[in-house]
């Protein structure tokens, strides 16, 4: 390290990407600091994955009340405590921020609490103290972005929805991406009356088009009242803390009003504009394949340089940074065939090109798909389905994509991933032997192209 500089690197921001750049460059010996003015651990820690997920679990014991009755259990008196679920969650995650901190200090790192202000190319404001790193990196994530409607100030994101002081018996969901999909179910689950509202003719935009007309059927049998083609076009305080929602199929009140239309990049009070980092038209920071920004001593990586947001794209690019800047090995990221799953009631489990991309790209495809009633449900009394779906480019017999509507979809998919990864053809599904009985085990024994 230069004499004149108090770190090799500061980051700023301690969520996915954050943690890992920090905690890896100094275990390759780096002076490093990391500024965070929130909570250990970023937006999956605190407000994303983890309590989502926490809460995915609460809300399918639901289900499996009424369906272990066709297998023989009785479960009376059943019910649920929301301040339960809530504050043990809020304990789980306090044990997690303590994780992280201890991850943060074991290799060297100094962790400065305040907000992060870039002052110069390579000088950060923390409060009324100013320090001078070589490298800067930026990964302060992202923040939802509400839409212009009159009395949008109602409404919760996803950043409050975990911590309500009571549960909302009539939600209203506003958008069709991942956030808005997977806390339909949730509170659906839980017992909420659940309308999830889109603009658009079919939601989650982007995933294959059978998987997301099978979830909207599905999710529908499973009580979640989803309107396309609609709109918010109002929201009013009503009586006791209830919201009238002013839609374009009418009026009606509801508890709370969950807003996930999106999120913008994390970057207000960030003192951009001391330096030359520059902005795609859509607000994202533009960064080369090493997360190096048009100045070249500040880097930015994960959410709010757009494309895969998710933790574990963040985690990858953060690995590959401290292995370029100070492992002496350059790494770029590997953005092929990465595996994601919505964790909707059924969940969503993907990877790969979807039929319509593949199409797009000029692939020759074949389409092998397979509907059918899972094992457990012939005696459970529930009629959800599984949907599975494998594209085949039918030049070079290569697998493309594979997609997935049912239980446990990202368990399966992420094995998937390695197949399609490794490069794996259809003749290699073929020969591969089933594991019986089990769903996933459609994936192999799939013979007949759909026509
Ligand atoms: P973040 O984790 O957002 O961290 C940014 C950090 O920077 C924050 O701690 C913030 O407080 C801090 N910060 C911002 N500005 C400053 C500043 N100026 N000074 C100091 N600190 C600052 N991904 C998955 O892979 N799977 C999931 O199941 C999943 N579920 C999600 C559910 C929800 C509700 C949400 C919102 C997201 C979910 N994600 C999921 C996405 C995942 O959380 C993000 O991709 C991931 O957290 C991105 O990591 P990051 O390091 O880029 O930013
Ligand atoms: P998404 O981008 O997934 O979805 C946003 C939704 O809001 C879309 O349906 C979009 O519609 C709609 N929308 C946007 N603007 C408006 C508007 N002005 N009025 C009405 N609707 C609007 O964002 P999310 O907020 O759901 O999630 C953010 C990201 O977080 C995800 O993309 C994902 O990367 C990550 N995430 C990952 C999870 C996982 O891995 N399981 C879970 C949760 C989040 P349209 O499609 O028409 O543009």
């Amino acid at each position: 390290m230069t004499q004149h500089f108090d770190y090799d690197l500061m980051v700023i921001g301690a969520g996915s990407g954050g943690v890992r750049a920090a905690r890896k460059s100094a275990e390759m010996g780096a002076r490093v600091a990391v500024v965070e003015e929130a909570a250990l651990g970023g937006t999956c820690v605190n407000v994303g994955c983890i309590p989502k997920k926490l809460y995915v679990y609460a809300s399918e014991y639901a289900a499996a009340w009424r369906e272990a009755e066709g297998f023989g259990w009785r479960a009376e008196g059943v019910s649920f405590d929301w301040e339960t679920l809530r504050d043990n969650k809020t304990k789980e995650i306090a044990r997690l921020n303590a994780i992280y901190g201890r991850l943060l200090e074991a290799p060297g790192v100094e962790i400065i609490e305040g907000h992060g202000r870039l002052t110069g190319a390579q000088t950060v404001a923390v409060g009324d103290k100013t320090y001078r790193a070589e490298k800067i990196l930026l990964a302060t994530g992202t923040w939802p972005a509400l839409p212009d409607i009159p009395g949008i100030e109602l409404a919760l994101t996803s950043n409050e929805i975990f911590d309500l002081p009571r549960f909302p018996e009539r939600l209203l969901i506003i958008g069709g991406g991942y956030i808005a999909t997977e806390f339909a179910s949730i509170f659906s689950g839980l017992g909420a009356n659940v309308v999830q509202s889109y603009r658009g003719d079919l939601f989650l935009r982007g995933f294959d088009h059978d998987v997301r007309q099978f979830l909207a059927e599905e999710m529908r049998k499973a009580g979640v009242d989803l309107r396309f083609n609609h709109h918010v076009t109002a929201l009013e305080s009503g009586a006791s803390g209830s919201i009238t929602a002013h839609l374009s199929d009418g009026e009606a009140v509801f508890d709370a009003v969950l807003c996930a239309t999106g999120r913008r990049p994390n970057i207000g009070q960030l003192g951009l504009e001391h330096t030359a980092v520059s902005l795609s038209d859509s607000g994202y920071l533009v960064v080369n394949e090493h997360f190096q920004t048009a100045e070249p001593s500040i880097y930015a990586l994960g959410d709010m340089t757009g494309g895969w947001e998710l933790t574990p794209v963040a985690i990858g690019e953060a690995m590959a940074f401290s292995q370029t800047q100070f492992g002496g090995q350059p790494q770029s990221m590997d953005y092929g065939c990465i595996p994601t799953a919505v964790f909707s009631q059924p969940p969503i489990g993907t990877v790969g090109l979807t039929e319509e991309a593949a199409e797009a790209a000029g692939h020759r495809i074949t389409v092998y798909q397979s509907t059918f009633r899972p094992l457990k449900h012939t005696v459970s009394g529930c009629d959800e389905r599984t949907l599975m779906k494998l594209i085949v480019d039918a030049d070079t017999d290569r697998v493309l994509g594979a997609h997935m509507v049912g239980t446990d979809a990202g368990e399966i998919c992420q094995g998937l991933g390695i197949a399609l990864k490794m490069g794996a053809t259809k003749a290699d599904f073929d020969r591969t032997v089933g594991i019986h009985p089990t769903a996933a085990e459609e994936f192999v024994t799939m013979r007949t192209p759909r026509s």
